[in-house]
């Protein structure tokens, strides 16, 4: 998804532009051929208001969009009135109370950028573009998150536009089920979120990484090991295995072990990768890196060039698992020997969540964190990949717990995606918010949870 770069409008199907705009709030690549039946890009939150008052009147469905970054294109659904986001896309900073006021469309890299001008840091998405919209509505895997949590951790309120048409603020005290709701619903939010308040921190002093590549025959090992030693790694890293067919100083086929890191001091950065670089598979690797100064934004543009291009076509899903790695890895390498071209690549995630988290929505995750990115640019090559990450993750189904909204693919392969008390609780709030279901929700639902 570009930036938009003209006030916003309303387009009726058909009418001149449609189509362009409509495929334009997509970071995806691909036609999925459905169409709503109105576009309104929101310039303001009255026009958020009048957008939902219009479907009322004309009994529409709504989607909703901000960044566009949803793999599955959750947003683009057949019918209905589709609200884009993008536009409202301002940050307010409070440095005092360590507060941020920022709009849906804001992205990743917009928040933190105001934030740098005040020496104050939040847990933003690893891709610079990434819409806030989605991303903390969906729970949020943001930059120092094993410090400092998930990124709605930090939601502290919202300001929404309820399927009635009504703007209402909800917090831990103002309509606390709504804000409940809110946090970790992700596409199955039913409402118009047109601000976040967030809670913000001080700027960690340094951000690092280390890095060390193996050849793809390596592969059992490395992530033995990795499986070994994840529970001890320091919060302040966050520990990640990516496959994939052209690795950096190997060129060919490898494992990466990257660990960026992100702390207080130089001294304590270069102890917190220790597990790492004085790890015993180092004779092994082909190539490593010293701990390198690196800032999570450089990192997002690089990562973003390499791995996740625009205008691509997806192939993506995930799991959740706490399954010993030695039952996943005959997967694995299932998963290596039929990895798509470059870009394509597999995150591992050495994640080992919080005994505890707040009471809200999100409730799904586990030790490891597996998923599959495939991509590719030719239309035709869509039946040759296209089943490739729902079909390796249905084979690892009896290893996983459920899986991560922010990488589903629901359509293709529904799955657990919170706790079945979360799912039950939230399909109560839904009826009292939203009892005409006026709002699209999730494109697939575990099967066991259908309602
Ligand atoms: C390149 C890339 C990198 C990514 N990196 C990360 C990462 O580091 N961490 C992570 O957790 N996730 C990551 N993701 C996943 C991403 O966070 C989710 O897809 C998220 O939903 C994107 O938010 P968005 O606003 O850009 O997407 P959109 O496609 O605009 O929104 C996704 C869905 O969220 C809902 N929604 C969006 N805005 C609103 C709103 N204002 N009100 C109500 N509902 C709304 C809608 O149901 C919508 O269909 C990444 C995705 C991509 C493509």
């Amino acid at each position: 998804m570009k930036r938009p770069t003209a006030a916003g409008r309303t387009i009726e199907r058909g009418g001149q532009g449609f189509d362009a705009a409509v495929l334009g709030t997509s970071f995806s690549g691909r036609d999925p051929g459905t169409r709503p039946e109105v576009l309104v890009q929101a310039n303001t939150v009255f026009d958020v208001l009048q957008a939902v008052r219009r479907a009322r009147r004309d009994n529409l469905r709504i989607a909703v969009c901000s960044g566009g970054h949803s793999w599955a294109q959750n947003h683009l659904r057949d019918g209905g009135l589709l609200i884009d986001m993008s536009r409202l896309n301002t940050v307010e900073v409070d440095a005092e109370r360590r507060i941020a006021i920022a709009g849906p469309g804001c992205w990743a890299v917009d928040l933190d950028l105001q934030l740098k001008r005040h020496g104050l840091f939040f847990p933003v998405a690893h891709a610079v573009d990434v819409g806030l919209g989605g991303f903390l509505l969906q729970g949020g895997f943001g930059w120092n998150g094993r410090n400092l949590g998930l990124a709605c951790e930090s939601v502290v309120g919202i300001d929404v536009v309820t399927a009635d048409g009504q703007l209402i603020h909800a917090s831990a005290d103002e309509h606390p089920d709504l804000f409940w709701a809110a946090r970790g619903s992700g596409p199955g939010f039913f409402g118009v979120v047109v601000r976040f308040h967030l809670k913000v921190y001080p700027r960690p002093r340094t951000a690092a990484i280390a890095m060390q590549v193996f050849r793809m025959k390596h592969l059992d090992e490395v992530f033995l090991w990795a499986d070994r030693v994840g529970p001890e790694v320091p919060c302040s890293v966050e520990f990640q295995l990516l496959l994939s067919r052209n690795s950096p100083g190997i060129f060919a086929p490898g494992i990466e072990i990257i660990a960026p890191v992100i702390t207080d001091s130089w001294r304590q950065a270069r102890e917190d990768v220790s597990f790492l670089t004085r790890g015993p598979l180092r004779p092994k690797a082909s190539f490593t890196t010293p701990l390198l100064p690196m800032s999570p934004s450089l990192l997002s543009r690089i990562a973003a060039r390499r791995i996740f291009p625009p205008a691509m076509r997806w192939s993506v899903d995930n799991m959740w698992s706490d399954a010993p790695m030695e039952q996943l890895l005959p997967g694995l390498r299932r998963i290596a020997d039929t990895l798509p071209p470059m870009p394509s690549h597999v995150l591992m995630l050495s994640w080992h969540p919080p005994a505890q988290r707040p009471d809200m929505a999100f409730s799904m995750e586990g030790r490891n964190y597996l998923a599959l990115y495939g991509e590719w640019k030719n239309p035709k090559d869509d039946a040759k990949y296209g089943g490739w990450a729902a079909g390796h993750m249905r084979d690892l189904a009896p290893f996983a717990k459920g899986i991560q909204l922010a990488d589903e693919n629901l359509a293709q392969r529904p799955a657990r995606f919170m706790s079945d008390a979360n799912l039950a609780r939230l399909d109560a709030i839904r009826a009292t918010y939203d009892p005409e279901r006026r709002f699209f929700e999730w494109r697939g639902r575990p099967a066991a949870a259908v309602v």
